[in-house]
């Protein structure tokens, strides 16, 4: 494909995301248009030395999506946040993404207190992560101090009803949370078109568990710039063990289509 083709494609793919992925009618058709704009973004990004623009059109499209689905009866509000003390898995860019957000007068403070949160949950489990209730090192008052940079699971984490949320994430019942499926669809369409792009543009590709990709990012400032460069920046770190997308021979063959 030459450059004014490769420019109609763009321009083409950027009028089908332009309301967001649609989770309710087959969003499958649409993840290779986003995974296209995500991979110009990012190929823009590198240049630019900074994710932070990528990051915000990424997450404006992803609430364009879920505004779709705005008649859905959630019982999510302000103050609400039971759901803060489960296992976390993010990405690199979703984890700069956070670190961007923490003003310079709070990074001392913040890093102590994601140090001290990352010894109680270091190596364990999401299972394990399931029964210990911890609650994330940036929630404050019950209320995320990171809320317009926050991953994507905790955007898609919803729930119609909080009582329930409190007696499985806090009190560990065991109950199922209710949440309508198409939140899912959104969190894993929008996880393959971030992950699609990435690996298209040959950078690392891990996801991990937060506290410890946190820390480490934390304790790295040169982190956004070296992942940007192609280093994986959470080496080592504790995996998310289902974070590989493209295990999965549908994804692939979305990838491949975005790209051939
Ligand atoms: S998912 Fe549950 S705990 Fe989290 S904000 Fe929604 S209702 Fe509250
Ligand atoms: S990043 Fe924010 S929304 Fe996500 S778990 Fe932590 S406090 Fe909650």
């Amino acid at each position: 494909m030459d450059r004014s083709e490769r420019r109609r494609q763009l321009k083409a793919d950027r009028k089908v995301i332009a309301s967001g992925l649609d989770p309710i009618n087959n969003p499958q058709q649409q993840i290779p248009s986003l995974m296209r704009v995500l991979s110009e973004d990012l190929r823009a990004a590198k240049s630019a030395g900074s994710i932070d623009p990528l990051m915000t059109f990424f997450y404006e499209n992803m609430s364009l999506s879920m505004r779709r689905l705005r008649e859905v009866p959630l019982a999510c509000a302000k103050g609400c946040a039971h759901c803060c003390a489960s296992w976390v898995a993010v990405s690199a860019p979703e984890v700069l993404f956070v670190r961007n957000a923490i003003p310079a007068a709070k990074m001392d403070a913040t890093r102590e207190s994601v140090s001290r949160m990352h010894q109680v949950t270091f190596g364990r489990s999401p299972d394990e992560r399931l029964v210990m209730a911890v609650p994330c090192p940036l929630l404050k008052e019950r209320m995320c101090s990171v809320y317009a940079n926050r991953p994507i699971v905790c955007r898609t984490a919803v729930s119609m009803n909080a009582e329930i949320c409190q007696r499985s994430f806090i009190g560990h019942s065991g109950e199922p949370i209710p949440s309508p499926a198409w939140f899912a669809v959104i969190r894993m369409s929008y996880d393959l078109a971030l992950c699609g792009a990435i690996r298209h543009e040959g950078l690392s590709l891990v996801s991990c568990e937060f506290n410890s990709a946190l820390k480490s990012v934390l304790e790295n400032p040169q982190a956004e710039r070296q992942w940007l460069s192609g280093e994986n920046v959470l080496a080592g770190l504790q995996e998310d063990p289902n974070g590989d997308p493209f295990r999965d021979s549908t994804n692939r063959q979305i990838f491949a289509a975005a790209f051939s």
